[in-house]
C-alpha cells in the first residue's frame, strides 16, 4: 500500500513550494490508491513560531489540500491527530529518536563527538581558505568508544554523528531524476543527536519515515544532497529505505532561486490578495508538470487520474505571476455568481466598501442591506479583474450613496442637455414600467429598451449614454444594463432620477 508523506517544518508559513510538494503527495496517494500522511517536523527549537502550526493548518485546508492521518484543525479551532502511526508532531516522538540513536551507537554506526562549536568554525574557516568541502574532520572518529561513554557519562556535552563510509558511493534511483550517486567522503558526518537532546532532521526523519512506513518520499530538490546520509542510515538500522523523487526548484521570471524579493512566496498572500484555491492548486500542480500538452485547465480528480513521478521534469520551474492571474481568470469567468459572490464577501467588507451589521452585510455608505447585490458585482466585474481582491474597487459605484455627476458627462459629446434630460426622462418611467421578470439578466433588460428605443425614434447613442452615466457616473464602465441589472430596480431608478435633478 502506497504511504506517502508531506513533513514541513513548521517555520511561520507555507510556502508556495510546500504547497506544491504536499500536493504531489496527495495526488500520488490518490493515483495509487494510497494514504497521504501530514507529520510536523519541529525538532529544531531555534526556528520554533508560536501558532505555525495552525497557520500551515488552515493555508493547507483552504487549498483543499487533506491529509488522511497527521494532525488537522478541528472545528472548535484546537489541533487533533487522526490515524494509527503517531504521534504525529516529532517533539512528542523524542523517545524513538533517542532509541534509533543508542541502536547506531551501539553498532558503531555513530559516534559521540565532543568537539566545541570554536573548534568546528575553526576547521570550516581552514576548509574554507583551502577550497575544501567543508564537512566535520572526523576528529572524534578516533577516540574509543568507551572512553567516549565514560566522558558522556560525566556530563560532558557533546553530539552524536553518524559515521559515513570512508569509500565508495551511495546511490539510488530516484524516481524524477533516475541514477544518482554520492561519492561517501564528500559526505558529511552529520550530526543526529543534539547536546539539547533533541534529534537533527536527519535521524527524527528516517525514523519517522520508517515508523510511519512511507513508501515513496516525494520532497524538494534542496533535500537531495541529504538522501545518501538518509540512505546510510536506513541500512545501519536494518530498514528497507523508500523510493526517493526530488522535485524541482521553483524559479522567478529571471530563473533564479525563488525569494520573496521578487514577489510573494507564503500561499497565504496568494490568499490575502483573492486568488481561488482551485486556482492556486492547478497553478502549483503544473509547476514542473502537465498532464497533457494542450490544455492548462485541470480539475484536481483529473490531475490526480494523470499524476505520474516519471512525467515530472527534472529542470527548475518558473513561477509566473501572469499564468497565475490567468488561471485565476479563467476560474472567476467558469464560476457561477452566487459562489463568486459568497467568496468575494470578506473582500468587500475588508476593503470597507461594505460591513457586518449582525448577520448583515450592507453598504458603508448607505447603510442599506446589500442582500444579493455582492453577487451580481461579482458577475458584473468577474471577467474584468484578476482577483477576488480587485471586485470592491471595481465595483464600488454600485454600492455607494447617491453619485454626483458633472453635467457635461451626463450629456456626452453627440447630444445636449434637453435631449439627454428626454431620454432620461422617457427611459425612467418606461424602466418603471417594466415587468420584473426584465430584471433577471442583463439582456433580458437590454432586449425590450433597445426595441422601446427604436419605437420612440431615438438613437442609441443619445439614450444610452446619459443612461450609463446617470447610472455610474463614470466616464468608462460595463454597458448601462449590465449596470442597471446589477443595481436592481429601485437603485437604478433612482440614480436616474438623481441625474434629472442635474441636468434641471
Ligand atoms: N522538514 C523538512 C522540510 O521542512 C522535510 C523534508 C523532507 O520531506 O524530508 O522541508
Amino acid at each position: 500500500m502506497v504511504r506517502v508523506r508531506f513533513a514541513p517544518s513548521p517555520t511561520g508559513y507555507l510556502h508556495i513550494g510546500g504547497l506544491r510538494t504536499a500536493l504531489y503527495n496527495e495526488l500520488f496517494a490518490q493515483r495509487h490508491g494510497g494514504v497521504f500522511v501530514l507529520r510536523i517536523e519541529d525538532t529544531d527549537r531555534t526556528r520554533y513560531v508560536e501558532g505555525a502550526v495552525e497557520n500551515l493548518l488552515r493555508t493547507l485546508a483552504w487549498a483543499g489540500v487533506t491529509p488522511a492521518e497527521g494532525p488537522y484543525l478541528a472545528d472548535d479551532g484546537s489541533i487533533k491527530e487522526r490515524g494509527d502511526h503517531g504521534p504525529y508532531v516529532q517533539s512528542a516522538r523524542l523517545d524513538k529518536y533517542q532509541a534509533a540513536a543508542a541502536d547506531l551507537l551501539a553498532k558503531g554506526a555513530a559516534y559521540r563527538c565532543f568537539c566545541s562549536p570554536e573548534r568546528l568554525e575553526e576547521v570550516k574557516k581552514a576548509q574554507a581558505a583551502a577550497k575544501q568541502p567543508m564537512i566535520y574532520d572526523k576528529l572524534c572518529r578516533a577516540l574509543p568508544p568507551a572512553d567516549a561513554a565514560a566522558r558522556a557519562e560525566k556530563g560532558e556535552p557533546h553530539v552524536l554523528r553518524m559515521r559515513m563510509p570512508d569509500s565508495g558511493a551511495t546511490m539510488f534511483t530516484d524516481a524524477i531524476r533516475g541514477d544518482v550517486s554520492f561519492e561517501n567522503v564528500l559526505v558529511d558526518d552529520q550530526v543526529l543527536m543534539k547536546t539539547d537532546g533533541y534529534p537533527t532532521y536527519h535521524l527524527a526523519n528516517v525514523v519517522d519515515d520508517h515508523d510511519m512506513q512511507i513508501t515513496h518520499v516525494i520532497r524538494g530538490e534542496e533535500w537531495l544532497p541529504s538522501t545518501p546520509k538518509h540512505i546510510v542510515l536506513y541500512l545501519a538500522l536494518g530498514w528497507t529505505p523508500p523510493t526517493f523523487a526530488h522535485l524541482p526548484l521553483l524559479l522567478n521570471a529571471d530563473r533564479s532561486k525563488l525569494s520573496k524579493r521578487q514577489g510573494d512566496v507564503a500561499v497565504e498572500d496568494y490568499k490575502n490578495k483573492g486568488y481561488l484555491p482551485e486556482a492556486m492548486v492547478n497553478f502549483v500542480a503544473l509547476l514542473g508538470w502537465n498532464p497533457t500538452a494542450d490544455r492548462e485547465v485541470y480539475e484536481k480528480r483529473e490531475l490526480a487520474e494523470a499524476f505520474d513521478l516519471g512525467k515530472i521534469n527534472k529542470a527548475g520551474a518558473v513561477v509566473s505571476m501572469d499564468k497565475l492571474n490567468w488561471l485565476n481568470r479563467e476560474y472567476l469567468k467558469a464560476m457561477p455568481m452566487e459562489e463568486i459572490g459568497r467568496r468575494a464577501e470578506p473582500f468587500f467588507v475588508e476593503s470597507g466598501i461594505l460591513k457586518r451589521e449582525g448577520d448583515k452585510v450592507v453598504s458603508a455608505a448607505t447603510g442599506a442591506a446589500v442582500g444579493d447585490m455582492i453577487a451580481r458585482a461579482a458577475e458584473l466585474e468577474k471577467r474584468r479583474v484578476d482577483t477576488l481582491a480587485q471586485l470592491p474597487e471595481a465595483t464600488a459605484f454600485l454600492f455607494s450613496g447617491p453619485l454626483t455627476y458633472e453635467q457635461d458627462a451626463l450629456v456626452g459629446k453627440k447630444s445636449d442637455a434637453q435631449v439627454a434630460k428626454a431620454r432620461l426622462e422617457g427611459l425612467l418611467t418606461f424602466l418603471a414600467d417594466l415587468a420584473p421578470e426584465a430584471w433577471a439578466t442583463a439582456k433580458t433588460l437590454e432586449e425590450p429598451v433597445i426595441a422601446h428605443i427604436a419605437a420612440q425614434g431615438w438613437t442609441n447613442g443619445e439614450s444610452l449614454w446619459p443612461f450609463r452615466v446617470a447610472l455610474t457616473a463614470r466616464a468608462q464602465s460595463p454597458s448601462p444594463f449590465e449596470v442597471a441589472w446589477a443595481l436592481g430596480k429601485d437603485k437604478t431608478l433612482s440614480r436616474i432620477q438623481d441625474a434629472l435633478r442635474t441636468l434641471a
